[in-house]
């Protein structure tokens, strides 16, 4: 408790208690985990933030978790990328992201997951299908969006996930993400994926699988982390895409999203029975491409 905490007064105090049942990090200023930054750079991704992991539950995962973040050399990477109509944003990202690869003389492979047009976008179906595509070529993964072009990125292999996107440059000039989310471009290695049992092959539509990811990670007691210095252009999403973006939410918005989100949360899956273990799909086409070399694949599937 800090000492501008115990001298406040009351009124402030009182609020102060009641903002804390709903966003508990507010209390937390130190978390335990934060003494684990490598380098100054590499800090773990907080699990202070998740107000729905009761405290017990949150400091017991702390120090259960705990484990520092090194880099292995000569591993075998995928940059496994799912996708579906946004032809625009795969041409500016391929140059610069092989540039990049390049740069750091990594071993890696670039494999796009198209969607089939037809039912909604389902972002975790395609993660997976890429990370078993991928397996037998593969020592670790990096998931990577699509819009997400980089500037400052490690992708070298990590001994615990890690989050390569932490500022982010868009339209709207600079943003951070917040240090409780794990999406955009991620690294990970492939038996820790597989350990987890990928990504949950039911959310459709915009968002949460990447949340339920990272709960999966918690659960196999994987302490997730992010580069602080990773910098990336975020490519605005083209507009027939951008509905989901309109603010404020509507409370159909804000109903399903909760409905999602409490699918692990409230036990109603077990990551052991929806993941890797239960995608069935079927490659329907696949190909290189002359423009992106040798290193680049893209295949086509439906399920
Ligand atoms: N994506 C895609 N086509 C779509 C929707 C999503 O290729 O119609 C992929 C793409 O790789 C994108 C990622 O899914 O980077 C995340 O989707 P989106 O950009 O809509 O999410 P946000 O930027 O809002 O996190
Ligand atoms: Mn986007």
């Amino acid at each position: 408790m800090s000492v501008s905490y115990l001298f406040a007064p009351k009124e402030l105090r009182r609020r102060r208690r009641w903002l804390n049942r709903w966003w508990p990090s507010v209390r937390l200023r130190l978390d335990p985990l934060q003494q684990l930054r490598v380098d100054g750079r590499y800090v773990p991704v907080s699990i202070a933030n998740w107000k729905l992991i009761p405290s017990v539950a949150r400091s017991l995962l702390s120090t259960r978790i705990a484990r520092p973040l090194t880099f292995a050399e000569d591993r075998r990477l995928t940059v496994v990328i799912p996708y579906r109509d946004r032809e625009q944003h795969l041409r500016q990202l391929m140059p610069v992201l092989q540039e990049k690869l390049r740069e750091q003389r990594l071993d890696y492979r670039i494999l796009v997951v198209e969607q089939e047009s037809g039912s909604k976008f389902n972002r975790g179906r395609l993660l997976n299908a890429g990370i078993h595509y991928a397996a037998d070529l593969t020592d670790y993964y990096c998931l990577h969006d699509v819009d997400a072009v980089p500037i400052v990125a490690n992708y070298a292999c990590p001994s615990q996930p890690l989050r390569l996107v932490n500022k982010l440059i868009g339209l709207q000039g600079k943003s951070r993400h917040n240090d409780h989310y794990f999406s955009g471009a991620v690294s990970i290695r492939k038996d820790q994926v597989q350990a987890a049992n990928g990504f949950s092959n039911e959310y459709w539509g915009w968002g949460k699988e990447d949340d339920d990811f990272f709960f999966r990670l918690l659960l196999t007691e994987l302490l997730c982390y992010y580069d602080l210095e990773g910098t990336y252009q975020d490519l605005p999403n083209p507009p027939h895409q951008q509905v989901h973006r309109r603010y404020p939410w509507t409370p159909a918005h804000v109903r399903r999203n909760r409905q999602r989100r409490s699918l692990l949360l409230r036990g109603l899956v077990d990551p052991a029975d929806d993941g890797l273990n239960t995608l069935r799909y079927e490659v329907v086409e696949r190909g290189g491409s002359a423009e992106y070399g040798p290193a680049y694949e893209k295949i086509r599937i439906r399920w």
